[in-house]
């Protein structure tokens, strides 16, 4: 097993401090691309830059094969930054809110372990940093332009500060939801605000709407499978006197499960169909970049498992839980191949949850994650080995 050393820590650290100083947003991450070019160009690891954009995937091992890839998204979030930390995001209303600054100082730090025992290497490992996971699905982008190739298995982590440092969940299965963002559009009348009778006031068709959604989950689905309607923009109008003519309501469906995800798509399409007909008015829905679930492969798991007991113990690696309705773009890889995402425990007393203006995690969960990903290389390539 290889150790993090202090001076490992310290570099990871100011990787992350870094970054987390100039946070980019989705497909923006030129800075970020730079600064991990630099550290590969140091470390000297050959890679490939300008794949979805700012995504690189570098290289390192012996053999063409096995290949296990490890990922670590780069992009920051549009929340204005209110932990008055030191090192506080300098770009205003962006903030690394999600830790992805520190999932590239891990992956960063894991490939600097990794490079001093190359000639080890049963494989090779192909590491990628990929853009827009919050936005944009550059996942799905980074297969396009062939990140992908000859890689067998995928394994990543993602920063969790609901356990702490030193824990790590690895769980089979479904851990992250199916994510189908929508957008409703009310074609009303608008008119007088006096006289409603000339005119078909999207306001009130829209708010109807807002609330008939959430009976799409309390009575249409199974009431033991996990599934939510968020409605997070509601736009219509211009002035108090004037009825609406026309309603935007932007929102995400989540759910854990295949048949109650389309129970939910169907009941959602019913519903606008529905009130176009009570109201007799045009409403448009349109669905905007799904999002499959993430599906842990089950001999994926396994070695992430491994992995995770050979860094912290058998009694420090935990489950999740129940599937989180979080999205995570991670789900594309694992329909091209199989793969797994574990959870890196990172609780930080005082700090704001993930999202948050006020996130923050425990600096010491960039030690564990890096020795996580070098475990899990070692024991991929390993497992894959003695299969061939
Ligand atoms: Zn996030
Ligand atoms: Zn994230």
């Amino acid at each position: 097993m290889y150790k993090a050393d202090n001076a490992l820590q310290k570099m990871m650290q100011a990787i992350r401090r870094s970054l987390h100083l100039h946070p980019e947003l989705a497909y923006q991450e030129q800075q970020t691309s730079a600064l991990i070019q630099q550290e590969l160009d140091r470390l000297n690891i050959p890679y490939r830059a300008g794949l979805a954009e700012t995504g690189i995937r570098a290289e390192l091992g012996t053999d063409s094969s096995p290949c296990i890839g490890l990922r670590a998204d780069m992009d920051g979030l549009p929340i204005a930054e209110e932990t008055g930390l030191a090192f506080a995001s300098q770009q205003p209303g962006i903030m690394h809110a999600c830790g992805h600054d520190g999932h590239v100082a891990m992956l960063l730090g894991a490939a600097a372990m990794l490079k001093e025992h190359e000639s080890e290497l049963p494989g090779r490992v192909a590491l990628l940093f990929q853009p827009a996971e919050e936005s944009g699905n550059g996942a799905a982008a980074m297969i396009r332009d062939n990140a992908l190739a000859g890689v067998d298995m995928i394994f990543s982590g993602h920063i969790d500060t609901h356990f702490p440092v030193g824990q790590l969940t690895v769980d089979e299965g479904v851990i992250c939801s199916y994510t189908d963002p929508f957008a409703i559009t009310i074609h009303g009348r608008g008119g007088h605000a006096a006289k409603p009778h000339e005119a078909v006031d999207a306001v009130v068709i829209g708010s109807n709407l807002v609330m008939n959604l959430q009976t799409l989950i309390s009575r249409r689905i199974d009431p033991t499978h996990a599934a939510v309607v968020t409605v997070g923009r509601f736009a219509a109008g211009t002035v108090h006197n004037v009825i609406a003519e026309k309603a935007v309501l932007e929102g995400t469906i989540r759910s854990t499960h295949p048949d109650t995800r389309e129970r939910v798509l169907s009941g959602l399409q019913q519903l606008i169909h529905g009130a176009g007909e009570m109201y007799d008015v045009k409403i448009e829905v349109e669905f905007h970049a799904p999002m499959p679930a993430v599906f842990n492969d089950p001999r994926a798991a396994l070695i992430a498992r491994q992995a995770a007991v050979a860094v912290v113990g058998e009694d420090r690696v935990l489950s999740q839980g129940t599937p989180s309705l979080g999205g995570e773009d991670f789900s594309f890889y694992q329909q091209e191949i199989p793969g797994c995402m574990i959870r890196f425990g990172a609780e930080k007393n005082g700090a704001g949850s993930a999202h948050s203006c006020r996130f923050d995690f425990d600096e010491d969960v960039l030690s564990c994650g890096a020795e996580w990903l070098v475990a899990v290389a070692l024991c991929g390539l390993k497992n894959l080995r003695e299969q061939q």
